[in-house]
């Protein structure tokens, strides 16, 4: 009889589970929202009209407790440059399986080039292809920050950010040249 009840009592509690509102979802067909505040994957933003944000300060790979960033800087080409400041980040990487997201790299960039995005769908199969270059960091679409220009005097050689802008001459001496194994980009 006590078998019985102990049958009873058992399904009992399979058929209240069963019937119990479920707190898995069938990703990834369907998805939770997120927090506004969440942070996934970083991205490095691109000014308005196009050059990038990041100057290559290293202030986000000092401020990084996990030492998850490395930043290498180069000068500017006057004739070329990649972002409004003299430097910027010709090699720019992070390691995802270092990284635990705690945005303070973000907090540390001063030119708001750094953020970390809503994106969390990283997986790979190998340790390499979660080191993230460039080629991943750097976003391809401008954002819309434009740049301050009481921040970045105008020097030799950077684009007229507007039509018929007079590009200020300064001697050429001022900027050494790039290392030649500098001056590849990533
Ligand atoms: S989110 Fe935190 S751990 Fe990740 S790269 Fe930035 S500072 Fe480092
Ligand atoms: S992302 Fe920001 S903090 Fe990091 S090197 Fe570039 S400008 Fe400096």
């Amino acid at each position: 009889m006590s078998a019985l009840k102990g049958i009873v009592k058992g399904m009992a509690t399979t058929m209240r589970i069963l019937l119990e509102r479920k707190h898995t979802i069938q990703y990834p067909d369907r998805r939770r929202a997120r927090s506004s505040r969440f942070r996934g994957r970083h991205e490095l933003r691109r000014y308005e009209n196009g050059m990038e944000m990041c100057v290559g300060c290293e202030l986000c790979q000092v401020a990084c407790p996990a030492n998850a960033i490395t930043v290498y800087a180069a000068e500017n080409d006057p004739n070329a440059p990649h972002s409004p400041g003299e430097r910027y980040a010709f090699r720019y990487e992070i390691d995802m399986l270092r990284c635990i997201y705690c945005g303070l790299c973000e907090e540390a960039c001063p030119t708001e080039a750094l953020h970390l995005t809503q994106e969390y769908e990283m997986a790979a199969f190998s340790r390499g292809a979660l080191v993230y270059g460039r080629d991943i960091l750097v976003s391809r679409e401008p954002s819309a920050f434009a740049i301050p220009e009481e921040v970045y005097p105008p020097f030799k050689g950077r684009r007229p950010l507007v039509e018929g802008e007079e590009r200020p001459e300064r001697e050429a001496e001022e900027r050494p040249a790039v290392p030649a194994q500098r001056a590849v980009d990533a």
